[in-house]
C-alpha cells in the first residue's frame, strides 16, 4: 500500500490574525458564507465582517443552531444559494465546523475556510464532517472532496475560552501518536486512504512531546486568558499537529472506545477528548505498553484534569452489561480497534477497559 498524507492547504496561527482574514482569503471568492451561533456572532462577528469587507468581499451571515444534523447543512446551503455565496467560512467548535465542511462539499466543493474558537479537538484541518441525527447519534462521516483551504486559529480568542475546552484538547491530542503509531505497526489504511507514513508519524510524535512539555504552562495561560508561547505551541498541537496526524496517522482503539461510551449513559456528559483519553488507557492496555510509558501516559491524565478511571467519566455505578456493549461496539468490523491486532476481542476490550479503571484508580 501507498502512503497517503491530507492536510489544509494553508494554516495560520497567531494572536489578533482574525483581523487580517481578508487578506489570506482574498483569491478564493467574492460572497463568504459565514457560518456561527448567535454568541459568536456578538464576539466577533463585526470583526469577521470589517475584515472581509476591507478586502471588497461581500458577507452573508448564517446562524447555526448547534447541531451538526441534516437540517442543518440543508438550512445553510439555501442561504448560500439565495445570496450566491461562492465560499463557506465556518466559525466556532467542532460541530459548526463540520457543519460548514458539509455545506461546502454539498455544493459542489466550494472553498472551506474553518475559524475555530475553542481547541477542543482535532476537526479543524481534517476533510472528514461528522454528521449526528436529531437525538445525538451519529448518522454518517461525510468525507469532503479535500481538506479546507484555509484554517486560521486566532490565538488570542482561544485564550478566552473556558479552560475545559483545551482540556479536552489536549485528551484527543494525546491519542494521535499511539493511534498512529498502532497504524504503522500493523500496516493499517488511514483517513487519507494510505498506509501511515514517517511524516504523519513525526508529526504525531511532535504533538505527543508538545503536550508533555507544555500542557500545564499552557493551561495557566488559558486560566489568565493571555497568549503565551506554550500555550502558542499546545494549539498548534491540538489543532494542527492532532488534526493532521489522526488523518494522516490514523486512528486505532483509543477513538473506538470513545465511539462505545456513546452506550453508557452516565458519560454522556463527557467531551469527546476526555472518552478519547479514557480509551487511550484501554488502548495501552490492549498492547501491553511497558509500565514507563504507561506511567507517563497516565501521569499527564491526571496532572491536567482528564479522566483516567471510570469515576472520572461520570460512571459511578459501574454495570458489566453497559460496558460489555461499549467494548462490542469497539469490535464491529468497521471499527478503529482492528488497527491494534485483527483479532482482538470484545472479551478482550472488556479486560482492558476494567484493567484501565483499576490501573487508573491505583
Ligand atoms: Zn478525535
Amino acid at each position: 500500500m501507498a502512503i497517503g498524507l491530507k492536510a489544509p492547504g494553508y494554516y495560520i496561527q497567531g494572536e489578533g490574525e482574525l483581523d487580517k482574514l481578508g487578506k489570506y482569503v482574498k483569491k478564493l471568492g467574492t460572497t463568504f458564507l459565514v457560518l456561527l451561533s448567535p454568541n459568536n456572532k456578538k464576539r466577533i462577528g463585526d470583526r469577521i465582517a470589517a475584515s472581509l469587507e476591507s478586502a471588497d468581499k461581500k458577507v452573508v451571515f448564517s446562524e447555526f443552531g448547534g447541531k451538526c444534523t441534516k437540517q442543518a447543512i440543508e438550512d445553510a446551503m439555501t442561504v448560500a444559494k439565495d445570496n450566491g455565496c461562492d465560499v463557506i467560512v465556518g466559525v466556532g467548535g467542532g460541530t459548526a465546523l463540520d457543519t460548514s465542511k458539509a455545506v461546502a462539499t454539498n455544493l459542489g466543493g466550494l472553498p472551506s475556510v474553518i475559524i475555530p474558537t475553542i481547541a477542543s479537538n482535532d476537526a479543524p484541518c481534517s476533510s472528514v464532517a461528522v454528521i449526528y441525527n436529531d437525538e445525538g447519534v451519529v448518522i454518517k462521516a461525510l468525507m469532503m472532496h479535500r481538506n479546507p483551504d484555509v484554517v486560521l486559529v486566532d490565538t488570542g480568542i482561544i485564550a478566552q475560552a473556558p479552560k475545559h475546552y483545551l482540556v479536552s484538547g489536549m485528551g484527543d491530542a494525546l491519542s494521535t501518536y499511539f493511534e498512529a503509531r498502532a497504524c504503522y505497526r500493523s500496516g493499517a489504511k488511514t483517513m487519507s486512504r494510505g498506509k501511515c507514513s514517517m511524516t504523519a508519524m513525526a508529526l504525531s510524535e511532535l504533538c505527543y512531546k508538545t503536550l508533555l512539555k507544555d500542557s500545564l504552562k499552557a493551561l495557566e495561560a488559558v486560566e489568565q486568558h493571555v497568549v503565551t508561547p506554550e500555550l502558542e505551541a499546545v494549539v498548534e498541537a491540538c489543532v494542527y499537529l492532532s488534526g493532521v496526524g489522526f488523518e494522516d496517522g490514523g486512528l486505532a482503539a483509543a477513538h473506538a472506545v470513545n465511539d462505545g461510551f456513546a452506550y453508557v449513559p452516565q458519560a454522556h456528559g463527557m467531551s469527546h477528548g476526555e472518552k478519547v483519553a479514557f480509551g487511550l488507557l484501554v488502548q495501552l492496555q490492549l498492547e501491553q505498553a511497558p509500565q514507563k510509558e504507561w506511567d507517563t501516559v497516565l501521569q499527564y491524565i491526571k496532572s491536567v484534569g482528564l479522566p483516567s478511571c471510570l469515576a472520572d467519566m461520570g460512571i459511578t455505578d459501574v454495570k458489566e452489561e453497559e460496558l460489555r456493549q461499549v467494548a462490542a461496539a469497539a469490535t464491529v468490523p468497521t471499527q478503529f480497534t482492528k488497527n491494534v491486532r485483527a483479532d482482538i476481542t470484545a472479551d478482550e476490550v472488556y479486560a482492558a477497559i476494567m484493567a484501565a479503571d483499576a490501573a487508573g484508580r491505583a
